[in-house]
């Protein structure tokens, strides 16, 4: 085994260095924040060696300059001497160079092997090189636990993401900084307390603890049952004394005080006031319930890592299930996180958990640094002993997992749009394997991936089909808008018909609300002149600008960039300039014409700026303070509203227009969670949807509500045309200032992914040219198919022999989205099976180190979900 790359290359190091015992020094190997990607070594100077663990961050001097760099370490070794020698070097690495390659790392020699090819490229060279020295130690005790970094080291490669950069993803800022916690005065009982208490006094023949007062016996009891030492505010609290009964027992001898650091007091009482949540009973399962909760049980009590789909509408008792579940987790003592998406991540699903299941810590993107701290405290300390939070909270440091439920999972927002790009799913299902803990995905309309592991019986389907108190399924209505349209009738965003319902529904009952879905912002989402038919585009964003009515602008919703809203054409002046197109603030001003006694409450992002404002939104909504919820997105899931009999879809369509192969599945989902919003309570709902595309397969299934038919249908298709879940894929997206610059490295980032292909089926004994004459096979989904397409790697399989890695490449094209905030953007997909070897053969590319030119970026995402 060859040693990890040091940190430096020191050429001056005497030749007649030998073997020494006394020389044997403890290495560090340690991953940048921010610098070049993969593991170095490192020597822990004397000075450092107590304080030292792996998962703490340290100093190390970088590059010929030595600057001070912050890296983790993730492993200490001992070594026989600091001098290294017979060192693997690249030839093009000069001792000058800032070393860029991975070195191999004796725990995780996976993580940074350099590939076969580069190996073979590389020139041995005996040297050798003394290891630099560590300059500090950052952190007071290791902020990643071994757990913690075994999992960044996975995810780092699971997908292709800088090692140092995916450590400082998994512990969140609070954590990493010393924020909010101080040095402390606390006070502990002396250790010999009871010895002490029970020495005779020979002048008053009692025991020490009959001589001490009432209060101060009170403080000393008080102090055996608290599990941390306490402040001396804390304490007088606690015992309910002023502070003279403790300094006595200090003087005394009882007590003694050390110095700590803390989480500031602020946060000990946040803590104390959220544990007010009433207990609530559960209720009697149904059938269908206790027999998925049986499921899980079974899995549990086996400490089985088995994957279970809870697929049930809303409202048919999921909750239910998983909160039974984590009951008996709990007392086993383990540690449950359930994971929402953040917007469905409200006080009221908090409450409902903490009422059940008491000490509830809560992870969600709202906390500030210092909260995000003491949550993460209470439950590395395993005195949290659930977790609730959005997709990061998937890297709560519970001590023991006991079970992961993630409710809602087909949400795209469960996969991270920055590096690491992970998919909390999949980061769950790594988890419970390793932990031998179950895992529960639940969702009225579960992702095709996760359906798909149902058929391949990866995954156990738990069904709930019917609905709680068998509250029927709403029905739902589907508006044809192109007879609308093709009448030239009407202007305004709702038809006829749903206007007659809104009508309907606001007089048959004064409790009765109704919640529309319009998935644009602002007024007008389109400004053209008639006259000379330009549009109004964002100089620096290949999108139109949204007119917004209340500050009389046009905005671009990517870069910000605004202009006043144009009066007359900016290009040839003519004064009838036309605003199309409807966002939530005309649909607003529409109802408010259309229904004037009606109270209407507008949630989009413009509305919700401020902290809290989404929460307080709702609760008014709730209160029933407003008859009608107009909003985006934001309005459509997982919210419980009792009194809403009516949900409007205004573009139901919107999605189907995006060049994205999971444009139907999206429209599908929205559909059917929104109608899921409708007759929650004792009324019954219903649904309309307006549709340009009313005989769309995903249009016809949502109505009918039928999810096993569309996902089956959508399943064969993808199949069909070689997508995911039947293949995986990573995506490239390069993007640069200059168009010419980033299309050709484009092109670079294409032809090395091709060379990588050959490179890894090569590797695995693979030739294509003995087998150029035999017929092909019929092929597996993602096999290219036409071999004339010079965009595709093609190969042409024979009978029994196929290429290990089958993959197609898509691109470089532009990408929809060709320009953003000023960047021209190239992408690039390469589709193949099976994923590991796909990953590996995109990872050569990563490793490449090829030059892009200035101001060229690039990412890789693997299994993406974004496709603009
Ligand atoms: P989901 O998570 O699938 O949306 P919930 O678990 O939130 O469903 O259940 C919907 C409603 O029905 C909740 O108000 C819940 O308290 C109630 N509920 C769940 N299970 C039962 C049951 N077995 N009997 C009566 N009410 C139930
Ligand atoms: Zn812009």
């Amino acid at each position: 085994m060859t040693t990890s790359r040091p940190g430096f290359f020191d050429p001056s190091f005497p030749a007649w260095e030998s073997y020494d015992p006394s020389r044997e020094i403890t290495v560090a190997k340690v991953a940048f924040v921010d610098g070049p990607d993969g593991l170095f070594d490192y020597k822990v100077p004397e000075r450092l060696l107590e304080r030292l663990r792996p998962g703490m961050r340290v100093l190390a001097p970088l590059g010929i300059k030595n600057r001070s760099v912050t890296a983790y370490c993730v492993e200490l070794t001992q070594q026989e001497s600091e001098v290294v020698a017979e060192l693997e070097k690249p030839t093009s690495l000069s001792a000058e160079e800032e070393p860029k390659e991975s070195g191999e790392g004796l725990l995780f020699p996976e993580l940074a092997s350099p590939a076969p090819e580069q190996r073979k490229k590389t020139k041995k060279k005996t040297k050798t090189f003394r290891l630099k020295e560590l300059l500090d130690v950052v952190d007071k005790k290791p902020i990643l636990s071994a757990k913690g970094l075994e999992l960044g080291v996975w995810l780092s490669k699971r997908y292709l993401a800088p090692l140092g950069q995916t450590l400082d993803g998994i512990v969140p800022a609070g954590v990493r900084d010393s924020i909010g916690t101080r040095m402390t005065t606390v006070y502990e009982l002396a250790p010999d307390i009871d010895k002490k208490l029970n020495r005779v006094d020979e002048v008053k023949n009692k025991r020490a603890y009959d001589l001490l007062t009432h209060k101060q016996r009170y403080v000393i009891d008080e102090m055996r049952k608290l599990t941390e030492p306490p402040t001396l505010s804390e304490l007088g609290r606690v015992a309910k004394c002023s502070s003279a009964p403790i300094t006595a027992l200090k003087n005394l001898g009882f007590l003694r005080v050390k110095r700590v650091r803390r989480v500031s007091d602020f946060y000990t009482e946040l803590l104390e006031t959220e544990k007010t949540a009433a207990p609530t009973e559960p209720h009697i399962l149904n059938e269908e319930q206790q027999k998925a909760l049986d499921a899980i049980l079974g899995a549990l009590r086996n400490e089985e890592s088995s994957a279970f789909l809870l697929h049930g509408a809303t409202g048919s008792g999921k909750t239910e299930v998983y909160i039974r579940a984590i009951e008996e987790v709990v007392s086993y003592g383990k540690q449950a996180i359930v994971l929402v998406p953040e917007i469905s991540l409200t006080p009221q699903t908090v409450q409902r958990f903490r009422a059940r299941l008491g000490s509830v810590a809560v992870l969600h993107s709202r906390l500030t640094d210092l909260e995000r701290k003491a949550e993460w405290e209470k439950i590395a300390t395993g005195k949290a002993k659930v977790v609730v939070g959005a997709r990061s909270a998937i890297f709560a440091p519970v001590p023991r997992l006991g079970i992961v439920v993630i409710d809602e999972e087909h949400e795209t927002s469960f996969k991270q749009d920055v590096t690491p790009r992970y998919h909390a799913r999949v980061v769950a299902r790594w988890r419970t394997q390793r932990e031998n803990a179950p895992l529960v995905l639940g969702s009225a309309t579960p992702s095709l991936e996760s359906w798909r592991n149902v058929q391949l019986k990866n995954y156990k389907l738990l069904t709930l089909a019917h609905r709680v108190r068998n509250l029927p399924q709403p029905p739902v209505y589907v508006v044809d808008m192109r007879a609308r349209a093709a009448s030239g009738f009407s202007t305004g965003a709702l038809c006829r018909r749903l206007c007659r319902d809104i009508e309907t529904a606001l007089d048959a009952d004064p409790t009765n609300q109704i919640v529309l879905l319009l998935n644009r912002r602002g007024f007008s989402t389109h400004i053209q002149c008639p006259s000379c038919g330009e549009t109004i585009q964002c100089p620096n964003c290949d999108v139109a600008l949204t007119h917004h009515i209340t500050q009389q602008i046009a905005i671009c919703h990517y870069c910000d960039f605004q202009i006043p809203a144009p009066k007359s054409c900016p290009y040839c002046g003519f004064v009838g300039i036309k605003y199309g197109g409807f966002g939530t603030q005309k649909l607003e001003q529409e109802l408010c014409v259309q229904f004037p006694n009606a109270p209407i409450l507008r949630m989009d992002s413009d509305t919700t700026q401020a902290k809290d404002a989404h929460e307080k939104c709702l609760s008014a909504f709730r209160r029933g303070e407003y008859r009608i919820l107009l909003g985006t997105q934001m309005i459509a899931k997982g919210l419980d509203f009792p009194n809403v009999v009516l949900v409007g879809i205004i573009n139901a369509d919107v999605a189907l227009h995006l060049p994205d192969y999971r444009a139907a599945e999206r429209t599908f989902g929205l559909i059917l969670q929104a109608s899921g919003r409708a007759g929650r309570g004792d009324k019954e709902g219903k649904v309309v949807v307006q549709s340009y595309y009313p005989d769309h397969p995903a249009i016809v299934a949502a109505v009918k509500g039928d999810y096993i038919g569309f996902a089956n249908s959508e399943l064969a298709a993808r199949r069909a045309l070689g997508f995911p879940p039947f293949v995986s894929a990573i995506r490239f997206v390069a993007r640069g200032p200059d168009e010419q610059d980033v299309a050709e490295f484009a092109r670079t980032l294409g032809d090395a992914l091709r060379e990588a292909v050959r490179e890894i089926n090569d590797k695995h004994g693979y030739d294509p040219g003995a087998l150029a004459a035999s017929a092909p096979e019929p092929e597996e989904p993602g096999a290219a198919r036409d071999s004339s397409d010079r965009n595709v790697v093609s190969f042409r399989p024979a009978k029994r022999v196929r290429p290990p890695l089958v993959a197609r490449i898509l691109g470089p094209a532009p990408a929809p989205f060709a320009k953003l905030r000023g960047n021209f953007r190239f992408h690039l997909q390469i589709l193949g099976a099976p994923g590991a070897l796909l990953r590996d053969a995109a990872e050569l590319v990563c490793n490449a180190k090829l030059k892009a030119p200035r101001h060229v970026q690039w990412i890789v995402d693997v299994d993406p979900l974004e496709s603009l």
